[in-house]
């Protein structure tokens, strides 16, 4: 796996990922790659296995991670996640942008296996901010979205290790930024 370019994007839970990928993806459909997930958790309204992710069970979900099919993985508010290698290895052969759209762990361990990989940080404006979104977007139980929040301070503050930090407060420009950083 050498010739495409791998990026990780991190950033809270609610910091607005979600919206501005889509973006991305929508504008550049045959330029970027996006690298469908593993989790354990179960699936939000909305969401279809194969999608938005692949559903597994915590059994099938360790037997893969033992076979060493994973790039990276981590565990996140009580369920793993994680990037089968399998999904991504022939997009990055073909040299197409690959973006992996993982917690701050998983990006810790890219760092290591992939140190070539261009890691972005989003950002909240603040952590006001970020817990009404979260509150706003009623996903998540109170309970998940306090680990979440607490998760999301631990993120906040690891900012520095990444090459690039984008702040999501006005959603163009944090459009514009990222365009910028996984396009040219
Ligand atoms: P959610 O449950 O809100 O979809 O995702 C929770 C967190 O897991 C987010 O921070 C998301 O970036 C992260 N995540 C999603 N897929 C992966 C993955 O494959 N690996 C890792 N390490 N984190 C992931």
């Amino acid at each position: 796996m050498s010739e495409g370019k791998l990026i990780v994007i991190t950033g809270p839970s609610g910091v607005g990922k979600g919206t501005l990928l889509k973006k991305l993806l929508e504008k550049y459909p045959d330029r970027i790659f996006f690298s469908i997930s593993a989790t354990t958790r179960s699936p939000r309204a909305g969401e279809e296995n194969g999608r938005e992710y692949l559903f597994w069970s915590r059994a099938e979900f360790e037997q893969k991670r033992d076979a060493g099919e994973f790039l990276e993985f981590a565990e996140y508010a009580g369920n793993l996640y994680g990037t089968p290698i399998s999904a991504i290895s022939q997009a990055i052969e073909l040299g197409r942008i690959v973006l992996l759209e993982i917690e701050l762990e998983g990006a810790r361990q890219v760092a290591v296996s992939f140190p070539s990989a261009k890691r972005i940080f989003i950002s909240p404006p603040s952590m006001e901010v970020l817990e009404s979104r979260l509150r706003d977007r009623s996903t998540d139980s109170d309970e998940q979205i306090v680990k979440r929040l607490h998760h999301a301070q631990l993120e906040v503050a690891a900012a520095d290790e990444f090459d690039i930090t984008i702040v999501n407060d006005d959603l163009e420009v944090a459009f514009h930024q990222l365009e910028q950083a996984v396009i040219y």
